[in-house]
């Protein structure tokens, strides 16, 4: 089959080009590919910055945000059946395991020799197929294929806000108003869920007027142009006591003014990383003291696990019940998969952009013919 791959370690040596089939084992399901989404962590194993090839191969196919359709089933998978619109989880557990990962919270594994499929030393998804064990695969219904490929950027955005409540319910939490910052497609994700929840929100970006902020003001959410407004208390003397701020850019002095901008008891929940070491001066005092006497958070989150994968096809739903049409104006690009490298390419306007490997077709609930 034609896949994506790349020689680990090695800039520029992404190609698409013929791999061995997959082979299924009792209790695994063949799934055809048709999109992937192309992200951050896509750009550095294609740059060779990361990525890890699996035990004995000198190859890893890439691609990790999925959405893909159930060819065969085997003994033990008959929960899923030929025909089922499925999104693979990416993070699989450590060997040991650690304690979390033993309890099925591998996004918080310990150790660090958890693996992850297109990343770290299992094969992705970007090919025209791939084989998972059922209890790594979610189901969507076929209403939701269209955006299907979202969901696993979407998990990122809801692990934070479950995060978020599970901290906060160390005291009495009545939030009005949360600051995103970035509008790439998981600080936008993270602004929908936080709309659904109807806070304020406001969502803070470099990038001058145009799609994005369309974007922000469609899910009645607000447009910050950092150019025109800088962070800091100032920022939350205009739009009011911000409780919230959900870091999405990487840019790291901004979880610095993050901490200055958020309101007493608020939460701060840093999610982006940058390689580099930027070096800042800080006041580290008043920091301090912020931190203290405002009973302040921050946290970092990373990854998501299976009940994040669950919540995020419930909420596809309901965007797209609440908000027709919102979600597929996030996927800015569909490419041909022989164009994968454009993937990474970012122009001011772009969102997400997916690999179409196979074209999605939602069977007809009435004669069962495939339409396009
Ligand atoms: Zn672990």
């Amino acid at each position: 089959m034609k896949a994506v791959v790349v020689a680990p370690g090695q800039a520029g040596s992404g190609r698409l080009q013929e791999v061995p089939d997959p082979t299924r084992r009792s209790g695994e399901v063949l799934v055809r590919v048709h999109e992937i989404g192309i992200d951050g962590t896509d750009a550095e194993i294609l740059e060779g910055q990361y990525g890890e090839a699996p035990p004995g191969d000198d190859y890893l196919i890439i691609g990790h945000e999925s959405l893909g359709r159930v060819e065969t089933v085997t003994d033990g998978a008959e929960d899923l059946a030929p025909g089922d619109w499925v999104v693979a989880m990416v993070r699989r557990p450590d060997p040991v395991p650690c304690r979390n990962c033993a309890a099925g919270e591998w996004d918080m594994c310990l150790n660090g020799l958890y693996t992850e499929r297109g990343i770290k030393g299992l094969h992705g998804f970007l090919a025209e197929y791939y084989v998972e064990q059922q209890r790594y695969l979610v189901k969507l219904p076929g209403e939701l294929a269209a955006v299907g490929v979202l969901l696993e950027p979407l998990t990122i955005a809801e692990k934070a806000v479950d995060q978020i409540q599970r901290i906060q319910s160390r005291l009495v939490w009545e939030p009005k108003r949360a600051v995103i910052l970035g509008s790439g497609p998981v600080g936008l994700l993270a602004a929908i869920l936080l709309r659904l929840q109807d806070l304020d929100v406001h969502v803070y970006d470099r990038a001058g007027p145009g799609p994005k902020s369309a974007l922000v003001e469609a899910m009645g959410a607000h447009y910050i142009w950092a150019e025109k407004r800088r962070l800091g208390h100032k920022l939350a003397n205009e739009i009011g006591p911000v409780d919230i701020i959900f870091e999405a850019t990487g840019y790291s002095p901004l979880a610095f003014d993050a901490i200055d901008t958020v309101a007493p008891n608020g939460i701060v929940c840093l999610s982006g990383v940058s390689g580099g070491g930027r070096r800042l001066e800080v006041s580290a005092d008043h920091l301090n003291l912020e931190l203290v006497l405002g009973n302040r958070v921050v946290f970092g989150t990373v990854n998501a696990n299976r009940r994040h994968f669950e919540s995020g096809a419930r909420h596809l739903n309901e965007i797209e019940a609440r908000w027709p049409g919102l979600l597929p104006r996030i996927i800015t690009a569909r490419l041909p998969i022989e164009q994968f490298a454009e993937g990474v390419l970012r122009g001011p306007n772009d969102v997400k952009k997916v690999v179409e490997v196979a074209p999605i077709t939602v069977s007809g609930a009435i004669d069962g013919d495939e339409r396009t």
